[in-house]
């Protein structure tokens, strides 16, 4: 028999396991592998496998959200290998480098659609979070948790919306060439920040990204990110005040030269 990529024997997506007819046959990464080598997963049926890195015709969105996270990785290191080769040409379906202004844009037709930015936008957070989610259940088994209900509702089913918010890295302008984070890690401290603020960060692209993963995060925000500054600061990292992500490029689409200046 072929190897099932399942341990609960349901989905942590659409929470249905074979007695409803999902199969577990295709190798879930649970980040694209577009990204690096990155690990396999399980109890993502082949069906929400696809979901997530597909467009369907009836679709508002020109991108899938795994396409979107792949697109905008992409974007994010080529402004950091370009601060060292100048010759680097930007691969890309969506944007294009301009030369006079150093900056990353919507390209042809993309640039026209006032809505485009919004929608790749709204597709990127759904790839983070969906990163998030299965990589969670990857390394804990507990994914399946009502807790993540909304997670689920907005990555899946595309329905309301999650925040997520960022800080840059001031003092990192190279950003390790894009630091190739090929999974997320859950340390036992991760997991009590998890428990008791509903928030998730994670370093990726020379930021620190903030999700809020549970309901419990609507209540401490303050607080959690008051404890989460002072903690990264004592790391000795300088970083930016922190953005609420609104468009995609909020995420500086600049090219940063070395000498950033410092302070907040
Ligand atoms: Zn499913």
């Amino acid at each position: 028999m072929k190897h099932e990529y399942t341990k609960q024997g349901i989905c942590i997506w659409c929470l249905k396991g074979k007695e409803k007819g999902k199969t577990f046959k295709n190798q879930p990464h649970t980040i694209s592998r577009k990204i690096g080598n990155t690990p396999v997963g399980f109890d993502i049926c082949d069906e929400c496998n696809t979901y997530f890195g597909t467009i369907g015709r009836t679709d508002l969105f020109t991108v899938s959200p795994e396409v979107a996270l792949i697109e905008t990785y992409g974007v994010l290191q080529f402004l950091s290998n370009a601060v060292l080769d100048s010759s680097l040409k930007l691969k890309s379906r969506f944007f294009q480098y301009h030369l006079s202004t150093s900056a990353v844009q919507p390209k042809g037709d993309y640039e026209l659609k006032p809505k485009f930015l919004k929608n790749f936008t709204r597709q990127f957070k759904r790839g983070i979070y969906e990163v998030f989610l299965q990589e969670y259940h990857r390394c804990t088994q507990n994914g399946l948790d009502q807790r993540f209900d909304h997670i689920r509702s907005f990555a899946r089913a595309d329905l309301g919306d999650l925040p997520l918010y960022f800080l840059e890295e001031k003092d990192a302008p190279q950003m390790e060439a894009a630091d190739t984070t090929s999974s997320l890690s859950f340390p036992e401290n991760a997991l009590l920040l998890l428990d008791e603020f509903g928030f998730y960060s994670l370093r990726l692209m020379g930021r620190v990204f903030f999700l809020e993963v549970t309901p419990k995060a609507k209540g401490g925000k303050e607080t959690y990110f008051r404890k989460e500054h002072h903690a990264w600061h004592k790391k000795g990292s300088l970083l930016s005040k922190l953005v609420k992500l609104e468009l995609i490029t909020d995420l500086d689409f600049t090219l940063r030269s070395t000498a950033t200046d410092q302070g907040f």
